[in-house]
């Protein structure tokens, strides 16, 4: 049996990053950046100040002077002149510093009249006045290959200059549900189908790891049916698969994919909810067969293909958060193999706490509605109420 850390190693270990492509700079929000970012910019290009008030020469500011303010310069000019002995500049925030300045006075530390003004106290040089370059320096690395873009990052590179990036290209990647019994999204279940959860929320997950999904609906549990969709999958970059995948007379996907060529690893994996998992490649693209239960397949796709789909697209250094948590009730795996369980979490105070969603059964999709997390636990353990317990984040909690 391989651990969690195990299979996710073999699956990484076979990552191909896709081709790059160039982007206007606002769209590759949540893409990942696949050049270096070298600044050709000095920012801010000159000294400017901080506050509006006066620009002056550091040694001239002593208690009670009086300086004669001699020009004003406003953001977006020039000052026109340099400041000199016994002189000030009128400056406003985001102005150039005049030559010969050294530190801005706050307007409200002084006492101006008729073109001059007397100090209240002494003034540090360099006091309210933002060094040229003090954010970026010309040729800084400033962005490096691997990250992902976010807000910040979109407003370095407009700071830069750059109308367009190079991210790497999302990832199209066929979904495939199996099963008899599976009624699609818009068809009525009969009376003996359940609904298609599947293939939905998978694409869903798909969409969130950067992903392109191509959705190849539902196929029979017949070895043709499931035969033509592979087909059509290999068009992707990916092809996953849900159900079909454990040892019953009707579990068909590992023979069709070993049927259309590919090369396939079938592995215990120690962890609970998830049956094997089915791994391998066809045409030189990675196919995974997920177990069918619905919060199974959820799971199995975060621990084994979101991590791929990030590398994919030339992601480094991707992981969920694990944070140590409070138990606010006892949490138990019952069991030999590791659990991921489903959990609620609240942020209080700067601790985080945990609580089960409930029944952790893996066809009980609601667990996955609520769940902020997973609570990893070795086999066999439990952790008690006040007890700590460490949990993987999914997404954003409540306060
Ligand atoms: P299987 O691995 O094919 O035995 O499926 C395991 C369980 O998951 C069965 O109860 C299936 O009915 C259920 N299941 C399989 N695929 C889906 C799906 N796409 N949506 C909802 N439930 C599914
Ligand atoms: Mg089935």
């Amino acid at each position: 049996m391989l651990s969690v850390e195990q299979a996710q190693a073999e699956i990484l270990g076979r990552v191909r990053a896709l081709p790059t492509e160039r982007v206007d700079v606002l769209a590759s929000l949540g893409r990942v950046l696949a050049e270096p970012i070298r600044s050709t910019r000095r920012i801010p290009p000159w000294p400017n100040s901080s506050m509006d008030g006066y620009a002056v020469r550091a040694a001239d500011a002593r208690p009670s002077a009086t300086l004669r303010v001699v020009d004003r310069v406003i953001a977006g000019s020039l000052p026109t002149r340099a400041v000199g002995a016994g002189e000030a500049v009128r400056i406003f925030t985001g102005a150039p510093l005049p030559d010969g300045a050294d530190a801005v006075v706050p307007q409200e530390d002084v006492d101006a009249r008729d073109g001059v003004i007397a100090l209240r106290g002494t003034v540090a040089p360099g006091a309210f006045v933002r060094p040229a370059g003090e954010d970026v320096r010309e040729g800084d690395l400033v962005l490096e290959p691997g990250r992902p873009i976010g807000a910040a990052e979109i407003g370095i590179l407009a700071t830069l200059g750059r109308t367009q990036v190079t991210v790497g290209r999302r990832p199209r990647v066929a979904v495939l549900s199996t099963g008899n019994e599976l009624a699609d999204l818009g068809t009525e279940p009969t009376a003996a189908q359940i609904p298609n959860a599947n293939t939905y929320s998978l694409m869903a997950q798909i969409v969130e790891a950067g992903g392109l999904p191509l959705n190849l609906g539902v196929a029979p549990d017949r070895l043709d049916a499931i035969a033509e969709r592979i087909a059509r999958g290999t068009e992707a970059d990916m092809l996953v698969s849900s159900a079909g995948v454990s040892v019953g007379e009707l579990d068909l996907v590992r023979e069709a994919l070993v049927n259309a060529g590919a090369d396939l690893h079938l592995w215990k994996v120690d962890m609970r909810p998830g049956k094997p998992i089915t791994f391998g490649s066809l045409a030189g693209k990675p196919v995974f067969g997920l177990p069918g239960n619905p919060v199974s397949a959820m799971v199995t796709f975060e621990l084994f293909v979101r991590p791929m789909l990030l590398a994919m697209q030339g992601r480094r250094g991707a992981a969920r958060p694990i944070v140590r948590a409070t138990a606010l009730t006892p949490i138990v795996n019952r069991g030999s193999r590791r659990g991921y369980l489903r959990v609620v979490l609240e942020a209080r105070n700067g601790r985080w706490s945990a609580r089960l969603t409930g029944d952790q059964g893996s066809g009980i999709l609601r667990s996955m509605v609520e769940a902020d997390g997973l609570a990893v636990l070795q086999g066999d353990t439990s952790v008690a109420t006040g007890g700590e317990v460490e949990v993987m984040v999914l997404r954003e909690v409540r306060t």
